[in-house]
């Protein structure tokens, strides 16, 4: 490094050499045209430029091309004047990097007060300005949160005690609760609210201060339009360890707490079970009727899933549902059966819907066990006779068209057998309705009792049955016949009656229709042996 030319051997001026070569900032001395004549070590930090590469050359090595011109000729202007200029400047490195600097310069005079030298000092501002701009972006984001917010937010000053103060809220506090900043700013809870509520909200306030933690609570409180309800936030600001501030957000949550109530009214008087599921199908909530309907306790039935309850047979309905659910539809009276805790499976009609994608569930499930019991033994009563508890015309009528259809489908052999009480109107005749009803009953009692279960015994009117055989040929079914002719005429009448029948026996044959083909003729054979004196089997052609 050259000496400075003015640097003598006093030891003052000694003591500012190493002084002016150990500081940070960087320091150059030029002459009255701006050509460097002393740089110190941190001017080479700075600018990357060593003292041996500057010295004699212009300080128009630093320019950055970014400043302009009027700021030169401002800064030569007061210079060369005498004045000292203090303003920030873009440089540039010797690598080409701006970098940032509060700059000094002060101009040395000669014995005629005019300027020979200028000492220039340079504070490298650069990260600093960087992280000022980023804190003047941040504290432009937050106040645009602050602002623009749907929460009340207030803060709140922690002082030792701890005490509390509000500092300031946001518009959306001020619209809400009529409080302004300025009334506010500097107050305690006490002292704005009064004793009772102020002491409460304190004591948030305090909790969130003693546990350094996030404190969340809902509250109800009356800041002048009635009572509205609140869901409040207190995140705790640190200054080291201790909690100097209190950043509060408060939600309005008066209207979401009563849609709650309203429903959890709706779901308490609804007979029928409600139930809200997540969109993978998981009880979320239920209705308390569930506890009614299957002898489930909604606790328990929380966060099970439906598909878990429901009966086997019925898993893919259940499937279904939700997958019809999954795709947007609403779904109609799905019936399916759900275990109890009885284990016992109950009938329940599924509509449900899933308002939004990826949302949940609302699901409303009757239920029908007893109309399903009812709607069986209506069934099951409409196709028995009720004077003798064998199927009826229908039943017999649908089981012979059945049948035919399976044996023209698989071939396999079907006989019909057509019989009818013989002189039936004269019992009635001599011994009164009401024999010729047992009588009626007594012999579908004999004849039953000689079926098989796949047999279709059925009245098919008055004192004329049908009797279905699937897989029996014409001869097994006029054996069958006779035997049954011969019990009935057996007898075992009370009052010692005796009833005889006529029989018509006829076999299937392909194709035929089951009515005008196959029971026409077994009603011919039937005439036949009525005709032929009663009481006998007669095989149709
Ligand atoms: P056939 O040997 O030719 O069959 O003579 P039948 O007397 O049995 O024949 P007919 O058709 O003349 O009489 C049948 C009678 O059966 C007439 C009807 O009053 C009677 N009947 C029909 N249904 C019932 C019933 O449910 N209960 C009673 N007690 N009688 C019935
Ligand atoms: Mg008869
Ligand atoms: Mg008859």
């Amino acid at each position: 490094m050259s000496k400075p030319s003015y640097c003598g051997t006093d030891e003052t001026l000694e003591v500012f050499r190493v002084a002016i070569e150990s500081v940070t900032h960087a320091i150059f001395i030029t002459d009255r045209d701006g050509v460097f004549e002393y740089v110190n070590p941190a001017f080479t930090r700075v600018t990357g430029y060593s003292s041996d590469e500057v010295i004699g050359c212009s300080t128009r090595i630093l320019k950055s091309g970014l400043m302009e011109e009027a700021y030169y000729q401002r800064l030569w202007c007061a210079v060369l004047a005498g004045q000292s200029w203090s303003e920030r400047i873009t440089n540039r490195r010797k690598s080409g990097e701006l970098y940032q600097a509060r700059q000094i310069i002060s101009p040395i005079l000669d014995e005629r007060s005019e300027p020979c030298r200028f000492v220039a000092i340079q504070e490298d501002v650069t990260e600093r300005s960087r992280a000022e701009q980023r804190l003047r972006e941040l504290s432009r984001e937050y106040e645009s949160i602050f602002v623009n917010t749907q929460d009340a937010i207030f803060l709140i000053e922690v002082r030792e005690g701890p005490e509390f103060r509000f500092v300031r809220l946001n518009p959306t506090h001020e619209r809400i609760t009529g409080l302004r900043t300025e009334s506010v700013r500097d107050k305690t809870p006490v002292e704005l609210f009064g004793e009772d509520l102020g002491e409460a909200l304190s004591a948030n306030y305090r909790r969130c201060v003693e546990l350094g933690e996030l404190v969340v609570y809902d509250e109800m409180l009356n800041f002048g339009g009635g009572v509205r309800s609140w869901r409040t936030r207190l995140a705790p600001v640190f200054d080291g360890d201790r909690v100097v501030e209190i950043v509060g957000t408060s939600r309005d949550i008066t209207i979401e707490e009563r849609l709650k109530n309203e429903q959890q009214i709706f779901f308490e008087v609804s007979p029928d079970p409600f139930a809200i599921l997540t969109s993978d199908g998981r009880f979320h909530q239920v209705s308390p009727t569930w506890s009614r309907t299957l002898g489930v306790e909604p606790s328990v039935l929380v966060g099970t899933h439906l598909l878990d309850r429901v009966h086997p047979d019925d898993r893919e309905t259940g499937i279904q549902l939700l997958e019809q659910l999954g795709s947007g539809e609403e779904v109609y009276e799905f019936e399916m059966r759900l275990r109890g805790e009885d284990r016992e499976y109950r009938w329940l009609s599924w509509s449900a819907a899933r308002p939004t994608h990826e949302g949940l569930i609302y699901a409303v499930a009757r239920d029908v066990q007893e109309n399903k019991r009812l709607r069986e033994q209506l069934i099951e009563l409409s196709s028995i006779d009720v004077l003798t508890g064998i199927a009826n015309r229908m039943k017999g009528g649908a089981e012979l068209r059945r049948e035919s259809e399976r044996a023209k489908r698989y071939g396999v052999s079907l006989s019909l057998l057509v019989f009818d009480i013989d002189h039936f109107k004269q019992i009635n005749d001599t011994h009164g309705h009401a024999v010729g009803d047992e009588v009626l009953r007594a012999t579908c009692g004999a004849i039953r009792s000689r079926l098989r279960p796949t047999d279709t015994f059925a009245r098919w009117g008055g004192e004329e049955f049908i009797v279905v055989l699937p897989d029996t040929d014409a001869s097994s079914a006029a054996k069958l016949a006779e035997r049954l002719r011969g019990s009935v005429a057996a007898g075992g009448y009370a009052g010692g009656l005796t009833v005889t029948i006529s029989i018509g026996v006829a076999e299937y044959r392909n194709s035929e229709d089951p009515e005008t083909g196959l029971l026409r003729r077994a009603d011919d054979a039937l005439y036949a042996a009525k005709a032929n004196g009663r009481n006998q089997v007669r095989i149709a052609e």
